[in-house]
């Protein structure tokens, strides 16, 4: 096997892993919007083959020829969400975020730091204090935090 070949099969299995690990992927929350023309529109199998993005229908509201309306959970890298969002308005469907978010009660935390060692987006670090820091821009809404706190003080808020 020649060296460049095995370059392509590392960068292959690198791309793979980052795709199937749990704690780079995070989750939006969408309300679609279906004209008429679009009902039709394959949209959770779009996301999967063409984004990776796994898609969980909340809600559905369609009234055949007229128009349609989905709650839906989407669940992925956090550069393919924004692309599959893209290319889902592009076609002519509305899309609205619902704004999801983690909040720590910092009154009951007892800033063990379980949680910063499951955090890879770097969202959370303990100060000079040994107090736990929170920095929300940095945060994908992973909740991989939430079920590593002992003392259950993280919640996601929708
Ligand atoms: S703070 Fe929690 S939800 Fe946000 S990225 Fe870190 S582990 Fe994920
Ligand atoms: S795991 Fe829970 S108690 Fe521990 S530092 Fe994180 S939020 Fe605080």
């Amino acid at each position: 096997m020649s060296p460049r070949k095995n370059k392509k099969e590392e960068k292959h299995l690198i791309n793979e892993s980052l795709i199937s690990n749990p704690a780079l992927r995070t989750r939006k929350r969408v309300v679609l919007d279906f004209p008429p023309s679009q009902l039709q529109t394959p949209i959770t199998y779009i996301l999967a083959k063409e984004y990776d993005v796994a898609s969980n229908i909340l809600r559905a509201e369609i009234a055949p020829e007229e128009s349609g309306k989905l709650v839906m959970e989407m669940d992925g890298l956090p550069e393919n969400l924004e692309k599959a969002i893209q290319r889902i308005k592009d076609s002519g469907i509305e899309v609205t975020e619902i704004a999801r978010k983690v909040t720590f009660d910092m009154d009951k935390c007892i800033h063990c730091g379980a949680c910063i060692s499951v955090c890879l987006a770097g969202a959370l670090k303990l100060d000079s204090e040994f107090h736990l820091q929170f920095i929300e821009s940095k945060c994908t809404v992973c909740e991989m935090c939430v079920t590593s706190c002992p003392v259950d003080v993280v919640t996601i808020n929708l």
